[in-house]
């Protein structure tokens, strides 16, 4: 302890931390609805007709586009509508109908694998368990949440690349690592928007918060981002 006669300790100086801005929790609402305009019920891009399909089509699309997974499943699913039939056509039959897309080999043995535990553990049903859903080949936890979300109806958040970076630059939901920005964003977002919030998060990056630059002037959530300096709509001609 210093005596009144002691000088007082020096200060050790103070490391600069990057400040971390969040969006003020009164402001999550309005910005969701914000970025909701006009799409109340949003739905995956991702073309399916049942559980099984959706399921095939989110592990079919992991490092790829949904555009790409929308041209080769429809062939796929032709051949294979089933959990069953999936499993008979086998790796080999399943590679050539999605050879356009990243990873294929993978992927077709991971979509056979799975498909024959689908048969062999649940009857050829998809599991609405998210522990029995990533139990399956090729099926994380983003996969998972992507299903319970659009086929089960449960306020998961499945965090994709566009979520992160909105996440962290709107300071809805800051965080270094996937999971800390989805326990972010399910313990922020208020509880009847979740779900839907899932799919107007990755709209938003996809077409107006972009990775390169976001499109701030044309952002009916500016007003609530944390995001600065916003960039002004480039001179005329200039858009990409
Ligand atoms: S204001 Fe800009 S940074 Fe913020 S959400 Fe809109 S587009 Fe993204």
């Amino acid at each position: 302890m210093p005596t009144a006669t002691e000088p007082p300790p020096k200060r050790r100086p103070t490391v600069p931390q990057a400040r971390v801005r969040r969006m003020k929790t009164a402001d999550i609402r309005p910005f969701l609805e914000a970025i909701s305009a006009g799409n109340p019920e949003p739905r995956t891009e991702l073309h399916y007709a049942d559980p099984f399909s959706l399921l095939v089509a989110v592990v079919l699309s992991a490092q790829t586009t949904d555009a790409a997974v929308n041209k080769a499943t429809p062939g796929l699913f032709a051949a294979a509508p089933t959990p069953a039939a999936m499993a008979a056509l086998g790796a080999e039959g399943i590679g050539p109908h999605i050879r356009s897309i990243g990873l294929w080999q993978s992927k077709a043995r991971n979509v056979a694998a799975l498909a024959e535990l689908l048969v062999e553990r649940h009857g050829g049903a998809v599991p609405a368990e998210r522990e029995a859903l990533e139990a399956l080949p090729g099926v994380g936890r983003k996969t998972a949440n992507v299903v319970l979300n659009e086929i089960f109806g449960q306020p998961t958040m499945a965090v994709d690349t566009h979520i992160f970076r909105l996440a962290n630059r709107t300071g809805l939901a800051p965080g270094k690592t996937v999971r800390e920005v989805e326990d972010g964003l399910v313990r922020r977002i208020p509880p009847d928007l979740l779900r839907r919030a899932h799919h107007w998060l990755i709209l938003h990056g996809r077409y107006v918060c972009k990775a390169r630059q976001p499109e701030c002037w044309r952002c009916p959530g500016a007003q609530w981002c944390v995001f600065t300096p916003k960039p002004a709509a480039p001179a005329r001609g200039r858009r990409a």
